[in-house]
């Protein structure tokens, strides 16, 4: 680890020999580099040779507070005094349980219990086993599919995978997974011609309606993605398809899922976005931006309903699923930390403020004749690209770095959505020179 030593080419090299990098062909970085990191400071990230990056996608969508956060620096330093790992099953630890309790408080009230997994996809597999095993337990063994919505994205792995509707992983994976159906996305883009957002979104319920009436003996549940389905392109929604769809599942005894992973932790404007429909789903799913980016973790909330079926003398009647690294006491003491600063800085309100001011400052760019559907929900923006190169994320991922950004577009998706520190001098760096990138490749 000689960082003084080290160039962008000394570690683009050593990492294509010997690192096989995610969401990647691997033959394309011999035409668009890799990005070496050396350190991450706030909203800005630093490579071997000098330059920085304004981070506007949050790492993968994971990182509030900055890199090199200060008091979540603290808190783990703390914590790696006292305990950096025991297994969850048949002991506990301080930070889990604070953990746990405090979630309860902050989600949507009924919300109970806490799971603890180690990754999204994971969170996904188990609110998918628990949701059928709960039938199961309450005398409907039957009901055991799934429903998503189109364009959903619930995770990689194979049950998570079989919830995911994105046309390259079916293509490639659908014949290792059990297939299950999809309901029309309320995404606001496929409205008709004067139809309202919020109209879109009651219309697409129908179809949820007819599917639940036809099959709701076969099915255990529907899960979403609340207000923002993040890989379909940050397609937004209105949250009156929240609440007819709690009162559908309600209606037809089918488990609601809400996949917050990408929309939870107070990216939408609330701290989940299911609050916005006033709503409880049944399953409530967290990670991201949970340790505030610093640590993988993942928790699945559930209805003390649903966690007393569960409770028996028989084992097989208990929930099946652990990981090693359950409920890490490091993760747990980020999400802790990451909690404090929420209520320390008043975060949701400040974030207001910072989204109105951002909207302002943007106008130039979401006036630009080339941006189509600009959109935005909380601390996520989006919008298409009307863009003559069909390698336009490339490109535009290429072009950003050169201008410090980092911007990674799905296909002409361009979204933002950046760290909550991110400052007004950052925001005004991110408009302007977005638009001149734009200009370029349009
Ligand atoms: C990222 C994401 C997942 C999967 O989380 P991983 O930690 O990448 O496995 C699941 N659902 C949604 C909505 C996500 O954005």
């Amino acid at each position: 680890m000689q960082e003084h030593t080290l160039t962008n080419a000394d570690l683009i090299r050593r990492s294509l020999a010997a690192v096989w990098h995610p969401c990647s062909q691997m033959k394309h970085y011999e035409t668009f580099p890799l990005v070496p990191i050396s350190r991450g400071q706030g909203s800005w990230l630093y490579d071997f040779d000098g330059n920085r990056y304004l981070d506007t996608v949050s790492s993968w969508w994971v990182n509030l507070f900055g890199h090199g956060n200060p008091r979540i620096n603290a808190a783990l330093r703390d914590q790696l005094e006292k305990l950096e790992h025991v297994m969850l099953a048949g002991f506990t630890h301080e930070p889990v349980v604070e953990l746990s309790e405090r979630l309860r408080e902050i989600a949507p009230p009924g919300l109970g219990h806490c799971f603890y997994g180690s990754d999204g996809a994971s969170a996904t597999e188990i609110a998918l086993k628990m949701s059928a095993h709960y039938w199961r337990n309450s005398g409907k063994p039957g009901k055991m599919q799934f429903i998503s919505l189109q364009h959903s994205y619930h995770g990689e792995t194979l049950g998570a995978l079989s919830v995911t509707d994105v046309a390259l992983f079916r293509d490639a994976y659908g014949a290792l997974i059990r297939q299950q159906a999809t309901i029309a996305s309320p995404d606001w883009r496929n409205a008709e011609c004067g139809e309202t957002a919020e109209a879109y979104a009651l219309r697409c319920a129908e179809a949820l309606e007819t599917h639940l009436q036809q099959h709701h003996e076969q099915l255990a549940a529907f899960i979403i993605e609340p207000l923002v389905q993040g890989a379909a392109g940050m397609a937004m929604y209105h949250p009156a398809y929240l609440r007819r769809a709690r009162a559908l599942c309600d209606e037809y005894g089918v488990h609601l899922i809400a996949d917050e992973i990408a929309v939870g932790m107070g990216r939408t404007g609330t701290m989940f976005a299911c609050e916005q429909g006033g709503i409880t789903p049944d399953f409530l799913l967290i990670s991201k931006g949970i340790t505030g980016g610093y640590l993988p973790l993942s928790i699945v909330m559930t209805r003390d309903a649903i966690y007393q079926a569960f409770y028996a003398d028989q084992t097989a009647r208990g929930f099946l699923h652990s990981h090693s690294y359950t409920g890490n006491p490091l993760a747990c003491r980020a999400a802790l930390a990451t909690l404090d600063i929420f209520a320390q800085d008043d975060v949701l309100n400040t974030n207001r403020a910072k989204a109105a001011f951002f909207n302002r400052i943007a106008q130039p760019l979401r006036e630009h004749p080339a941006v189509r559907n600009w959109r935005n929900t909380g601390m996520i923006w989006a919008f298409e690209v009307a863009t003559p190169h069909a390698d336009f994320a490339q490109r535009c991922f290429t072009l950003g770095l050169q201008h410090e950004l980092l911007l990674r577009p799905m296909g002409n998706t361009v979204y933002f959505m950046p760290p909550y520190v991110i400052n007004e001098d950052e925001m005004q760096l991110l408009a302007s020179r977005t638009l001149t990138v734009i200009e370029a490749l349009t």
